[in-house]
C-alpha cells in the first residue's frame, strides 16, 4: 500500500529540516518517499504567469488566485503515484485572515493517509524566523503565532472529518532534531 501524507507547520517550525532528516533515514531502510512542496507547484505557476517574483508574495494575492494555484497544484499533485510526503500548510495567514491550506477540494483530489503537524514553542519559532535570512518570513509575535498553531489543530480536525486520514502532531524543539525525525520516520515506515 502506497502511503499519502501531508507535512504541516507554521513557518519556520522546520518541516523541511525534519522531512529531509527522515527522509534520510528511511532511505537506508530502502523506504523511499517522494518528497513534494505545495508551495512550489503554486510558485511555479505565479512565476509562469507573471503574477509573483518571490514565493512569499503569494499569501498576500487575492482569494480567487490564491484558490485557483491551489487547485492547479492539488490536481498536478494528485497525478504523482508511489509514497508521497507532500511539505505544505495547515492553514495560511493572509491579510485577510487564515486561508484553509487543504479545503475540500484540495483534500479530494489528494486523499492523504496521514496529517503531521509540525510543532514548537512559539517563542522559539519567533527566534527561528529571526535568524532566517533567506526568507521574507511574517513578523508577528509569539501570541500570533500561537494563535496560528492552535487554529492549525482545528482545521486538522475538519481535514480528518473529510478523509478519515489521521492526525499525528510532531514536536520539533531546539536540539532535539534528531528525535523529532525519527517520530516523522516512525509514521512514515
Ligand atoms: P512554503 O515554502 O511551504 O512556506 O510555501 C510558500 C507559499 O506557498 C506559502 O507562503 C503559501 O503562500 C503557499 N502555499 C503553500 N501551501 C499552500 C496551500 N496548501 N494552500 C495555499 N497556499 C499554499
Ligand atoms: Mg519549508
Amino acid at each position: 500500500m502506497t502511503k499519502k501524507v501531508i507535512i504541516t507547520g507554521v513557518p519556520g517550525v522546520g518541516k523541511t529540516t525534519v522531512v529531509n532528516e527522515a527522509l534520510k533515514k528511511l532511505k537506508e531502510e530502502g523506504v523511499e518517499y517522494q518528497p513534494i512542496n505545495f508551495g512550489t507547484f503554486m510558485f511555479e505557476v505565479a512565476v509562469t504567469e507573471g503574477i509573483v517574483r518571490d514565493r512569499d508574495q503569494m499569501r498576500t494575492l487575492d482569494r480567487p488566485i490564491q484558490k485557483r494555484l491551489q487547485q492547479l497544484a492539488a490536481q498536478a499533485i494528485a497525478k504523482i503515484s508511489g509514497n508521497v510526503l507532500i511539505d505544505t500548510h495547515a492553514s495560511v495567514k493572509t491579510p485577510r485572515g487564515y486561508l484553509a491550506g487543504l479545503p475540500e477540494w484540495v483534500l479530494r483530489e489528494i486523499m492523504p493517509d496521514i496529517i503531521i503537524l509540525v510543532e514548537t514553542d512559539d517563542d522559539q519559532i519567533l527566534m527561528r524566523r529571526l535568524s532566517d535570512e533567506t526568507r521574507m518570513r511574517d513578523k508577528e509575535g509569539s501570541r500570533s503565532i500561537a494563535e496560528h498553531q492552535q487554529f492549525n489543530r482545528s482545521i486538522a480536525a475538519a481535514y480528518a472529518m473529510v478523509t478519515g486520514c489521521t492526525i499525528k502532531i510532531i514536536v520539533n524543539p531546539d536540539h532535539l532534531l534528531e528525535h523529532a525525525a525519527s517520530e516523522m520516520a516512525d509514521v512514515l515506515r
